[in-house]
């Protein structure tokens, strides 16, 4: 029997399961991924990146070679009565201080297998969950093989049937409309126009069949059916949704069926939020596939729970008393209350199918903030790490802009995005912020942005980085922020404010 310690334990190796187990590793804390699978996902399930996973999968690390492989596209269409009625992709277009202005279409295998190559040997396959136990200093996970873990915490990242949510008795609670829809993955022969977008096509007055743009030319089907579903009965509802054009079916990849369930978990921290195991992903909360933010849901859950396990883990002492708990506690209240908001908009969307095209594409642009990602606010939500403040792109809660960056003594333009390093807090000052570098230690990144034109002047001068950007003037109102290391704003205002905000977190730096 193998029994091994670790600090962090995940029980199942989905794309939340790994990313959120790579970024506690990255910052220094001993993790292992259980996963009942023998590898990674090889087909299906997942099929787009919204903007706001690009910019969080830029700062792992990982987004170059996701770029290299999949299809952008930001234009939602309709198909209707022979022809195409509407084009729209403004809310694409109209983000603000955002580089990845698209969905990136790729296929959530492609995902999982860039993510479990980073894990390297920190994940088991072959290794299915048989039960969890909490005690008072940790958890201990055991598999089917015999195999025991003890962990300090663990991440139930186990999918919607979520063995360790079960076992904890949490209640998973919500709808079922009823509806279950067809997927199919799929090479064609046809005359219809090939066009990097997502059409829906509408007959009779509904809107059953969708076509999402892939990757190697691969064409995504979903496909609402009556009756039984079966492969032969999806192709030909898509002919007569394509009709008049010809369609023939050259390959089929992967054929699956997806039953809606809208459902939320009570709680995303075991004990009321005391406890040291974490939902996440689909383990949390369920919905149906329209809007694409399954999978985007579950990464950004990872990109705010890896750095918040890493910092509990592998940096307590840096930490204040009572800061693990304020950390770990407001995990639950940002993340459940949007996963709660994401479950409203799938709902509403997955109904429009039963309506005419116009209304299914007038609500994807009513709820872009949610398909694009980056409309998701912590503000106003009751976090105990955001301190409400700040307005317009500075507004504590909102996701931090992406902005064009020069650094000091260096002509070649960059993003603050692609600059940062994953896992820091982020402090940012407009003007002097010599007395305060290296306050709060190595995880607190100081930045003195200074506007552009002033940048050859500076030499920064001190240990703090110096960057020179557009998007600070003499005369606005920007003094200072701190970024989360989710990339989402802590705290905006003056100097003090700034200094204030990390010192409730963090112990001064010996
Ligand atoms: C047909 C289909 C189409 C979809 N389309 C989209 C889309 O277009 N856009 C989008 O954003 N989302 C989409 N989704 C949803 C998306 O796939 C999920 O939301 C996403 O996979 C959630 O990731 P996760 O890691 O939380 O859970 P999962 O991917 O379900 O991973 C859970 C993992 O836990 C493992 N596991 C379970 N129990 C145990 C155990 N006891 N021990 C060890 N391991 C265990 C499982 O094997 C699995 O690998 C789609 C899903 C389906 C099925």
């Amino acid at each position: 029997m193998l029994e091994q310690t670790v600090d962090l334990a995940v029980v199942g190796g989905g794309p939340t399961g790994l990313l959120t187990a790579l970024l506690a590793k990255r910052l220094g804390a001993s993790v292992l991924v259980l996963e009942t699978k023998p590898q990674p996902l090889q087909l299906g399930r997942a099929d787009a990146l919204n903007a706001r996973s690009q910019q969080v999968l830029e700062v792992v690390g990982i987004l170059d070679e996701l770029l290299a492989q999949g299809l952008k596209c930001n234009t939602s269409s309709i198909f209707a009565n022979g022809e195409f009625t509407a084009r729209r992709s403004h809310w694409w277009e109209n983000l603000q201080n955002v580089h990845h202005k698209n969905f990136l279409m790729i296929g959530q295998p492609i995902v999982e297998q860039l993510l479990a190559a980073a894990l390297g040997d920190s994940i088991v396959f072959s290794e299915p969950v048989e039960s969890v136990r909490e005690t008072s200093t940790g958890v201990d996970v055991t598999a089917v093989s015999g195999r025991i873990v003890h962990s300090t915490y663990c991440v139930a990242s186990d999918g919607a049937r979520s063995m360790v949510r079960q076992s904890l008795g949490i209640p998973f609670t919500g709808t079922k409309p009823e509806m279950t829809w067809a997927v199919l993955d799929c090479f064609i022969d046809s005359d219809f126009p090939r066009v990097p977008e997502i059409i829906t096509f509408e007959l009779d007055g509904q809107s059953r069949v969708a076509w999402i743009p892939r990757e190697r030319d691969l064409c995504r089907f979903y496909i609402l059916l009556d009756g039984e579903i079966t492969e032969e009965k999806s192709k030909a509802s898509i002919k007569a949704h394509l009709a008049p054009h010809r369609v023939e079916f050259t390959k089929t990849e992967w054929f699956s069926t997806f039953e809606v369930k809208e459902r939320l978990a009570e709680t995303f921290v075991s004990q009321s939020r005391n406890g040291r195991i974490i939902l996440a992903g689909d383990a949390a909360h369920a919905h149906s596939v329209n809007g694409g933010q399954g999978l985007n849901t579950g990464l950004s859950d990872s990109f705010g729970l890896g750095w918040r396990l890493g910092y509990v883990l592998a940096h307590a002492n840096e930490l204040q008393p009572g800061a693990a708990h304020k950390i770990i506690a407001s995990f639950d209240t940002e993340r459940r209350k949007v996963a709660g908001n994401v479950i409203s908009v799938a709902a509403r969307l997955v109904r429009d199918t039963q309506h005419e095209g116009e209304q299914y594409v007038g609500n994807v642009e009513k709820h872009a903030a949610y398909i694009t990602g980056m409309g998701i606010t912590y503000s106003g939500l009751e976090s105990e790490i955001v301190q409400e403040s700040g307005t317009g792109a500075w507004k504590a809660g909102n996701p931090c802009p992406d902005f064009d960056l020069v650094a000091a003594g260096d002509s070649t333009p960059k993003r603050l995005y692609s600059s940062v390093p994953y896992g820091n807090f982020l402090f940012l000052v407009k003007g002097d912020i010599t007395d305060h570098v290296g306050k709060f230690g190595k995880l607190v990144t100081d930045i003195k942005l200074v506007p552009k034109h002033a940048i050859q002047g500076s030499t920064g001068g001190d240990k703090a980085l110096v960057y020179g950007t557009d998007f600070v003037a003499d005369d606005d109102s920007f003094v200072a922020a701190v970024v989360r290391p989710d990339m989402y704003v802590g705290y905006s205002g003056s100097v003090d404010g700034a200094v204030k905000y990390l010192e409730e977190l963090f112990a001064p730096a010996k």
